[in-house]
């Protein structure tokens, strides 16, 4: 059993509050039907071969793809497409890539999920995610059984709808057509990938908390002080009626804080910089990217 931090409901997928809480989840082991063929990742591994040569090796074809699934590819400098090339090939050289539910990967799906998975971690140097090991890629929205206890202890379990998961146990699952839907959409900050992949990073330190591992003791110190007084904020804007920019599934926990901030720090980064300039520094010292720029 595998505990899980986070997961949309898409069986509500009206306006606000399209995403619904849901406590921590137990889940089978494999997160279903898991076919195995010869599989895209691997013909993409051996391609890329050595990282370090990325760039040279990085097909002419691959940019196109990248140009047409992730349009927020064309917004970056020259500099840091070079750099997410490498990125890229570092990530699938060292995780493992499955279809589930009878989805036939091909390198579309591969390098539209590794492209935005690496542009959250484009200016870390090593591995882009040294605790993760697979990425489980639904066609559609895929069925968890949601598990909860009450405060008297008794046990309920519910089938639920779920566009994307992170495990704790170094595990993305993603349904491919929100994957697709949210790269496109580049100003809507409803990106499952970079949602998933945000708590993937928030893990890193053991604690799926809302904080990432930081460099400082006085970056942990501005960190909570910042994330604490808007987190706050939204909850107040929500039960005051208000329309919010940050999606209000952002207040079910500071860790689906994190996560949506980051989707609009990547997709709405001006409307952030100018509603929550604080918490966009913070975000911006993290990721070490402005991406305010690329909107300009
Ligand atoms: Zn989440």
């Amino acid at each position: 059993m595998c505990v899980v931090i986070d997961h949309f409901n898409s069986t509500e997928k009206q306006g606000m509050g399209q995403r619904q809480a849901h406590g921590n989840m137990e889940l089978a082991e494999c997160p279903g039907t898991v076919i195995f063929r010869p599989m895209i990742w691997q013909t993409l591994k051996s391609l890329f071969g050595d990282a370090e040569r990325m760039e040279a090796g990085f097909k002419e074809e691959w940019t196109a793809l990248l140009v047409r699934n992730v349009p927020l590819y064309s917004r970056l400098t020259e500099e840091l497409r070079a750099r997410l090339h490498e990125r890229i090939g570092l990530f699938i050289g060292s995780i493992r890539f499955e279809g589930c539910n009878g989805l036939e990967l091909d390198e579309g799906m591969v390098l539209t999920v590794a492209a935005q998975a690496c542009l959250l971690v484009l200016n870390r140097e090593g591995v882009p995610y040294p605790d993760l090991k697979v990425v489980y890629l639904y066609p559609t929205t895929f069925s968890s059984v949601q598990i909860r206890q009450d405060s008297v202890g008794v046990v309920t379990e519910e089938v639920v709808r779920r566009l994307g998961e992170s495990w704790e146990t170094g595990t993305v699952v993603l349904a491919w057509d929100s994957v697709e839907q949210g790269a496109r959409n580049v100003h809507d900050a409803r990106n499952v990938t970079f949602h998933e992949f945000a708590h993937q990073l928030d893990h890193e330190d053991g604690q799926t908390d809302g904080a990432p591992s930081l460099p400082s003791r006085e970056t942990y110190r501005s960190w909570a002080l910042v994330f604490t007084a808007n987190y706050a904020e939204l909850l107040a804007s929500l039960e005051a009626g208000k329309r919010t920019l940050l999606d209000p599934y952002g207040a079910t926990m500071p860790a689906e804080f994190f996560a949506v901030a980051t989707e609009t720090f990547f997709e709405k980064p001006r409307q952030l910089h100018k509603r929550y300039p604080e918490l966009y520094a913070e975000l911006k010292g993290f990721y070490g990217l402005d991406p305010k720029e690329w909107f300009e």
